[in-house]
């Protein structure tokens, strides 16, 4: 039987991007569908915008800091249109270099939707178009729980094009999205209220970081109140919201953005016409080579929620195209992804959180620091730095670094190296600091950290 395709790609995200080019180089013949814009998630309404917003919300401390460096600054003021049409002018930019990307590898791009017909076959817009092989990379999209007045919350998708900044927000959900918005919403000078139903935020993260990111967010003025839910939400007259929070307590605010998780987008895809299983949850799963239940249909990226990140995609889509098309069988490796959160400050995270590895692992050694970042010691900020090694005790190799403070996120992706090749604490502490940084810690820190109690009775 011919195919029209020998691998059609739904979603023209990060992975489904990287898996068409992957597949072209290796002499398959590609189509790409996309409904939206191309570039997926990452480009459009998720990274690459959001860590726009967070340069630009952290100019204010920037210029009360500069005082301190002699600098006197006039008077300041924000244009938050100026931002919005300045971050539009890059995206768009970034849009056209993914768009050249495809078709310089010679992938033919399907501005629509597509919808299985049959294991085979897709509907393409008003094409049926049929393929070898299919991969499922539609990414997905912001999920928010049905209470009295949720039409009038914002998604992150939003938050991107509000016309204005709120005056005063309250951000729900303890999550990446939720954090790294109250921070940009509280940096560009809105009051900010992260209202979070659990005990602590950045549930999944090692404890020390959780409370040390909720701590110095508190002292930067983001109001975060955990085990608070909010019951309903009702538009006044003047147009700002009131939201009724458990225990009888009101809170009004301009607007109410919620980042309580995404789900997939697989509503409405025929997965059902190709046999593929799909879960309740509208996840696909699939198999370590991102196999589905039907052989010649694959998906990857958030559709699968397995590690919902950008570079864990990617490394999915190429392991897909190296399985499929390279004659090369690839596992997607879901160890030791380091990541980080771009809260203010900055979380960066590589390995287990001590809680997970003293399960894992049994005996762990502890290290961990917090001090005064350099640049503070002129501008007197509160501000305070963690930085943590979790040690697997037995073979001394480190399981997990973790980091709350500026650069967090530049400075785990170098140690992740060291933790992906299974570095020992020797290794760390055989390495030359590079002096004076802030990562230089990572491997000066000597001394075993013990628990309070441990210390007491010594
Ligand atoms: P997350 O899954 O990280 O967080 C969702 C949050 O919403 C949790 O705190 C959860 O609480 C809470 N929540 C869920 N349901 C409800 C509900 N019904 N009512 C109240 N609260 C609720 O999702 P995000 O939306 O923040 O982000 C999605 C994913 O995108 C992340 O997991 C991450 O992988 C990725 N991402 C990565 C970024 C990065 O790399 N920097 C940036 C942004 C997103 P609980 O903890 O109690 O479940």
């Amino acid at each position: 039987m011919s195919f029209d395709y020998d691998l059609f790609v739904i979603g023209a995200g990060s992975g489904g991007v990287r898996a068409s080019r992957m597949s072209t180089s290796q002499g398959a013949k590609v189509g790409i569908a996309e409904e939206s814009r191309i570039g997926g998630t990452c480009v459009i309404r998720g990274c690459v915008p959001k860590k726009l917003l967070v340069y630009g919300s952290k100019f204010a401390e920037a210029f009360e800091d500069a005082a301190a460096y002699g600098w006197t600054v006039g008077e300041r003021s924000f244009s938050w249109p100026a931002l919005i049409a300045n971050k539009d002018t890059e995206i768009d930019r970034l849009n056209r270099v993914y768009i050249s990307l495809l078709k310089n590898s010679g992938v033919e791009i399907h501005p629509s939707r597509a919808v299985f017909l049959d294991p085979h076959t897709l509907q393409v817009g008003d094409r049926r178009i049929t393929a070898k092989y299919i991969l499922i990379a539609t990414g997905g999209r912001p999920t928010v729980p049905t209470i009295p007045g949720i039409e009038h919350a914002i998604t992150s998708d939003d938050a991107f094009h509000l016309r204005d900044l709120p005056r005063r927000i309250a951000v729900v959900g303890g999550g990446y999205i939720a954090v790294e918005f109250a921070g940009i919403f509280h940096g560009l000078g809105a009051e900010t209220s992260l209202l979070y139903r659990g005990e602590q935020i950045l549930r999944g993260f090692d404890d020390d970081v959780r409370h040390h990111l909720a701590a110095e967010m508190k002292k930067k003025g983001v109001g975060i109140e955990c085990r608070t839910e909010v019951k309903r939400i009702d538009r006044r007259d003047d147009g700002a919201l009131d939201l009724e929070l458990g225990g009888g307590r009101k809170l009004t605010v301009d607007a109410v953005m919620y980042a309580t998780g995404r789900s997939p987008n697989t509503r409405g895809l025929g997965l059902d016409n190709a046999g593929v299983t799909m879960r309740e949850d509208g996840v696909v799963p699939v198999d370590g080579f991102s196999q589905t239940n039907v052989p010649h249909i694959y998906a990857i990226g958030d559709v699968t929620n397995r590690v919902q990140l950008t570079p864990v995609a990617i490394k999915e889509g190429m392991a897909f195209a190296a399985t499929v098309f390279g004659g090369r069988p690839t596992r997607a490796d879901h160890s030791d992804v380091p990541t980080a959160v771009f809260s203010q400050p900055e979380v960066g995270t590589v390995g287990l959180g001590e809680a997970e590895a003293r399960i894992t692992c049994g005996a762990v050694d502890i290290y961990k620091t917090t001090f005064r970042p350099m640049k503070h010691t002129l501008t007197g900020r509160e501000e305070r730095t963690l930085m943590k090694l979790v040690v697997d005790q037995a073979t001394q190799r480190v399981v997990g670094a973790h980091m709350v403070g500026p650069d967090a996120g530049e400075i785990i992706q170098g140690i992740g190296i060291a933790v992906k090749m299974k570095a020992t604490k020797a290794d760390f502490d055989a390495t030359v600091g590079i002096h004076p940084t802030a990562a230089e810690e990572f491997v000066t820190m000597r001394e075993l950290w013990a628990p309070p109690k441990a210390q007491a009775a010594e």
